[in-house]
């Protein structure tokens, strides 16, 4: 068993699409980002790879290449998924706390979780997503930028 930890953030900016653990959310602003700017994917991306030392999710996609423009995050999952069912890995569970000022996320959370556990193949009980706001602090608090945490355990099949 070998746990792995991700983080990611993306300024917010109006005119840019809102992408959360796959969910499309209303909001007045969105994601800066070359891909869907989906934080919630990366940070579980990267805690995938850090589990198994597979490296980072920037060097899978490199968020240079043209072919990730706008790309739906979700390749991004199913390719380091590929990755850890490769080296006989699979997810046990996953715990996932997003950080935000706004918008409220707590109507978006078990759609958020019900793609994840689709994505991951596992159950819905293993697949926590939380959400936080930085009591007003910094660029988060002032609603410029999102950012996620991930932590995942996963298991030798
Ligand atoms: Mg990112």
């Amino acid at each position: 068993m070998r746990t792995g930890f991700g983080y990611d953030i993306h300024r917010l900016a109006p005119g840019r699409r809102l992408i959360l653990g796959g969910v499309r959310i209303e909001h007045d602003k969105g994601s800066v980002a070359h891909s869907d700017g989906d934080s919630v994917l990366h940070a579980l991306c990267d805690a995938i790879l850090g589990a198994i030392a597979g490296g980072d999710i920037g060097e899978l996609f490199d968020p240079a290449d043209p072919q990730w423009a706008d790309a739906d995050s979700r390749i991004f999952v199913e390719g380091v998924l590929k990755v850890a069912h490769d080296g006989g890995w699979k997810v046990g569970n996953c715990d996932i706390t997003i950080i935000a000022e706004e918008p409220k996320l707590s109507p978006h959370r078990l759609q958020m979780r019900q793609n994840i556990s689709r994505m991951l193949q596992v159950p819905l009980d293993a697949v926590s997503v939380k959400a936080n706001t930085n009591e007003g602090l910094g660029e988060i608090g002032a609603g410029e930028a999102i950012a996620a945490v991930a932590v995942v355990v996963m298991v030798k099949d």
